[in-house]
C-alpha cells in the first residue's frame, strides 16, 4: 500500500522471502499429510513476528494490526495453514497475554512465547457453545489458592503442540460472567488434547479437543479480576477478524497471480485462453476484487492501530473478505479447468483452507448479526 511505512515495507520484504524460503516449499506436503511445519514455526521466533504486537519490553515487536495483517498476506499467499497456526499463536494467545495480562504473567509467559521455544492457543468455543461462545460452560471454581476447572474446548488450533493455552471459563451464573487464564499445559494434571481433528482445509495447522478434569489452576494464573473476560475476549476478536482477512487477501492475491501466468501459458483452439472474453471477464474481477480487498483491509487495519476500529468495522472486514476469497478461488479453479481441480496446482488447496475463513472467527452469519445490529441501534439513536 501506497502508506505503508519504510518498517511496514521492510516486514513486508522480509516476511515474503520467509514464506517464499522455509513455507512454499513444503505447503503442499504439510497439507496431504495433515502435519504441522513445526520447522518453520521454530524459526518464525528468530525472525522476531511471534508477538508481533508484543510489548519490546518482554521481547515483542511492538507493532500493530496493520504490521501483523502484513505478515498473514505474506505467508497466506503461500500456506494458509501455517499463517492459521501463526494467527493463533501470535494474535490469540500472546497478543492477549501482552493485552491483558499482569506483569508477572507476561515476565513469565511472553519470552519463551515470543522465541519459539513455547507454542500457544486460544480455548474459547466449546462443543455446545460455537458462534454463542459467550454461553460456554467450562467451568472453573475457586478453591483454596487454586481454581479447578472442568468442561472442554473445542476446535482449538494448535491444541496438540500448545505449551500455554489462553483459556476462557465461566466462573458465575450470569452470562458475562467470564474469567481467563494462562494454562501451562505441562503443569497442569487434569488437561489433556482429548480429540485430534481432521480437517478440509488448514490441515497443515493442528486442531484439536482441550479436555479440563479437575485440573487445578494456581489463582495466580488468572488474568485479571473474576469476570471481566468478555470486554478483553470482543476486543481481541477484531485484531483476530482482521488479520484472518489478511490470510484471505493472501489467497486472493496467489489466485491472481496464478491466473495471470496461466491465462498466458495455456492455448486452446489454437489461442492463448488470455485472448477469451470470458477468461478475461474472470481475471479482470477478480483482480479488482481484490484491490478492493487490500484497500479495505489496510485501511480499516489502520484505524485499528489509531485505536478507532468499531466491532462494526471489524465485522464487515470479516464477512466480505474471505467470501470474497472463496469467489475468487473458484474462478481460479474454473480458469485452470482440470488441472485447476487436481492437485498439480495449489488453487484447491487455496479454497479449502479459505472455506475456514468463513466459519473461524465468527461466521458470514455472525458478521451479519454483529452488523446489522450495531447499525441498526446507532441508527435509532440518531
Ligand atoms: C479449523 C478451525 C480452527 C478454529 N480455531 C479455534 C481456536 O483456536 N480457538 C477457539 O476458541 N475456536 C476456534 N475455532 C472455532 C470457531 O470459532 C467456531 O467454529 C465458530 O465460531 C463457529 O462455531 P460452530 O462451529 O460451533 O458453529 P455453530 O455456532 O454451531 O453454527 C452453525 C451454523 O449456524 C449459524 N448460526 C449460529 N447462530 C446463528 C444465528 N444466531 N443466526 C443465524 N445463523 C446462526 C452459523 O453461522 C453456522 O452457519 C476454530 C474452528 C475451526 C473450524
Amino acid at each position: 500500500m501506497w502508506y505503508f511505512t519504510e518498517e511496514e515495507r521492510a516486514l513486508q520484504e522480509v516476511t515474503r522471502d520467509f514464506a517464499n524460503k522455509e513455507l512454499a516449499p513444503h505447503a503442499e506436503k504439510h497439507d496431504s499429510e495433515e502435519t504441522f511445519n513445526i520447522d518453520a514455526f521454530k524459526k518464525m521466533g528468530e525472525l522476531g513476528i511471534l508477538g508481533i504486537t508484543a510489548d519490546p519490553d518482554h521481547g515483542g515487536a511492538g507493532l500493530g494490526a496493520t504490521a501483523a495483517t502484513i505478515v498473514m498476506e505474506e505467508f497466506g499467499k503461500v500456506c494458509a495453514g501455517s499463517t492459521l497456526s501463526y494467527l493463533a499463536h501470535s494474535m490469540l494467545c500472546v497478543n492477549n497475554i501482552a493485552t491483558n495480562a499482569s506483569d508477572e504473567q507476561k515476565a513469565k509467559y511472553l519470552p519463551k512465547l515470543i522465541s519459539g521455544e513455547h507454542i500457544g492457543a486460544m480455548g474459547m468455543s466449546e462443543p455446545g457453545y460455537g458462534s454463542d461462545a459467550v454461553g460456554m460452560k467450562c467451568k472453573a471454581v475457586a478453591s483454596g489458592d487454586d481454581y479447578i476447572i472442568n468442561g472442554n474446548k473445542m476446535w482449538i488450533t494448535n491444541a496438540q503442540y500448545a505449551d500455554v493455552v489462553y483459556l476462557y471459563t465461566r466462573t458465575g451464573e450470569k452470562r458475562n460472567d467470564l474469567t481467563t487464564f494462562i494454562i501451562d499445559t505441562k503443569a497442569t494434571e487434569g488437561y489433556s488434547v482429548s480429540k485430534e481433528i481432521h480437517k478440509m482445509g488448514m490441515r497443515s495447522s493442528p486442531t484439536g479437543e482441550l479436555s479440563f478434569e479437575n485440573a487445578k489452576v494456581p489463582k495466580e494464573n488468572r488474568v485479571g479480576a473474576e469476570g471481566d473476560s468478555v470486554s478483553h475476549m470482543m476486543r481481541n476478536l477484531e485484531i483476530e477478524r482482521l488479520t484472518i482477512a489478511g490470510i484471505s487477501l493472501g489467497i486472493a492475491q496467489a489466485c491472481v497471480d496464478q491466473c495471470l501466468k496461466y491465462v498466458n501459458e495455456r492455448e486452446q483452439f489454437g489461442k492463448t485462453l488470455g485472448n477469451f472474453q470470458m477468461i478475461q471477464k474472470m481475471v479482470a474481477e477478480m483482480a479488482s476484487e481484490t484491490e478492493m480487498m487490500r484497500h479495505f483491509l489496510y485501511n480499516i487495519c489502520r484505524e485499528w492501530d489509531a485505536g478507532k476500529v468499531s466491532n462494526t468495522a471489524a465485522a464487515m472486514v470479516k464477512l466480505q473478505l474471505p467470501k470474497m476469497a472463496t469467489k475468487i478461488a473458484l474462478d481460479a479453479i474454473q480458469i485452470h479447468g482440470g488441472y485447476g481441480y487436481s492437485r498439480e496446482f495449489p488453487l484447491e488447496r487455496m479454497m479449502r483452507d479459505n472455506k475456514l475463513n468463513e466459519i473461524g472467527a465468527g461466521t458470514n452469519e455472525v458478521m451479519i448479526l454483529i452488523i446489522a445490529k450495531n447499525l441498526i441501534k446507532e441508527a435509532a439513536q440518531q
